[in-house]
C-alpha cells in the first residue's frame, strides 16, 4: 500500500496501455509524472487542487502519456533526464531518408505508407518543453521525505526510478510493470528513421534490473497497471524473459540471415504485424543491436548474420 501522504492518480490515455498512474505527494506540491494532455485529465488534476504554477514534476521518462501536460503548460518545475530531453528534440528527417530507412530494416512495401504516416504522426508530437536536467543520484526532499533518483535506462535511453527509501517503495515509470513487460527499445521509434543507432536498450535494461533488484524494494509503483507486490520474483521472471529472447534471436539467425522486419515477425508472431508493427520493429533492433554489441553477428546490408 502507498502511504497516506502519497496519493495515486490514474488518467486516461489514448494509447492500448490505458490509463497512466500519477503519483502525488501534495504536502510538497510534487507530482511523479503528470499524464496525457487531454481536458478530462486537466479538469481532474485541477478539482484536485493540483495547480501547475506551484507544482514540481517528477518525470519518469519523456514519453507523451508521462509528460504530455507538461509540454503544454508550464509548471513551477519539469525535472527531466538530458538524455530524454535529447530525443524529445529530434526533428523529421523527411519521407525520403525515413523510407529509404525503413527499407534498410527490411520492412515490405505492403506496410510502408502505414509506418511512414504513423512516424511523421509521432514527430509532430515531439517537442521538448523548458526542463531542469535529473540524474542518477539526485535526491529530493518532500516535506521531510526523501526521494532518491535512480537511472533505470531500457524502455527510454534515460528513464529515472524515485525511490522514497523510508518506505522501500520505488517509482518506477515504466522500467517494471507488473502484467507487461518494459517494451526496451522504444528508442529506435524516433532515432530508426534519422539512422541513429548508438543505443543498446536491452544491455541497459538488464543493468536496470540488476540495479533495481540491489536496492531491493519492498514494492514496486508503475506506471500502468498493479503494484509490484513481489518485486524480486517479477525482476527474475523479466531478466529470463529477455535473456531467452537474446538466445531464441540468436538461434534463428543460426538458421539463416533475417531483415529486422523478418526478426520482428519471428518473435512476434502471435501478433498481427498491423498491431504494433513499429514497436515490433524496434524490440528486435534492440536484441540485434545486444548481439551484434558481444559480436555474435554481424550486419550485411538488409541482413543480419550470426558468425
Ligand atoms: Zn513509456
Amino acid at each position: 500500500m502507498l502511504p497516506e501522504y502519497v496519493k495515486r492518480i490514474d488518467l486516461p490515455t489514448p494509447y492500448p496501455v490505458g490509463a497512466v498512474s500519477v503519483y502525488y505527494f501534495a504536502d510538497a506540491d510534487t507530482v511523479i509524472d503528470i499524464g496525457y494532455y487531454q481536458r478530462d485529465s486537466i479538469k481532474l488534476l485541477n478539482d484536485l487542487g493540483i495547480k501547475p504554477e506551484k507544482t514540481r514534476v517528477l518525470a519518469t521518462h519523456g514519453h507523451d502519456d508521462h509528460i504530455g501536460i507538461a509540454k503544454q503548460i508550464r509548471f513551477s518545475q519539469l525535472l527531466l533526464s538530458k538524455v530524454d530531453a535529447r530525443w524529445l528534440g529530434y526533428s523529421y528527417p523527411g519521407r525520403r531518408i525515413v523510407e529509404k530507412n525503413l527499407l534498410m530494416l527490411g520492412v515490405p512495401n505492403f506496410y510502408m505508407q502505414q509506418l511512414i504516416d504513423m512516424l511523421e504522426r509521432i514527430f509532430s508530437h515531439l517537442r521538448l518543453p523548458e526542463y531542469k536536467p535529473v540524474s542518477e543520484g539526485s535526491v529530493f526532499e518532500l516535506n521531510g521525505k526523501t526521494l532518491i533518483t535512480i537511472g533505470s535506462a531500457g524502455h527510454t535511453p534515460g528513464s529515472i526510478s524515485y525511490f522514497l527509501k523510508s518506505e522501500g517503495i520505488l517509482f518506477a515509470g515504466d522500467a517494471v510493470l507488473a502484467d507487461i513487460t518494459s517494451n526496451p527499445g522504444t528508442i529506435f521509434v524516433v532515432s530508426s528513421p534519422l539512422g541513429i543507432y548508438d543505443f543498446n536498450p536491452i544491455k541497459n535494461y538488464l543493468g536496470t534490473l540488476d540495479k533495481i533488484e540491489s536496492i531491493n524494494p519492498t514494492m514496486i509503483a508503475g506506471s500502468h497497471g498493479r503494484f509490484v507486490r513481489n518485486p524480486k520474483e517479477r525482476i527474475r521472471e523479466l531478466r529470463s524473459s529477455y535473456i531467452e529472447r537474446i538466445d531464441k534471436t540468436y538461434r534463428m539467425l543460426k538458421a539463416g540471415p533475417l531483415s529486422v522486419y523478418e526478426v520482428a515477425r519471428k518473435i512476434f508472431s502471435n501478433h498481427k504485424p498491423s498491431d504494433d508493427l513499429l514497436l515490433q520493429l524496434c524490440e528486435a533492433m534492440s536484441y540485434l543491436y545486444y548481439l551484434k554489441n558481444i559480436r555474435l553477428i554481424v550486419q550485411d546490408g538488409l541482413k543480419w548474420c550470426a558468425l
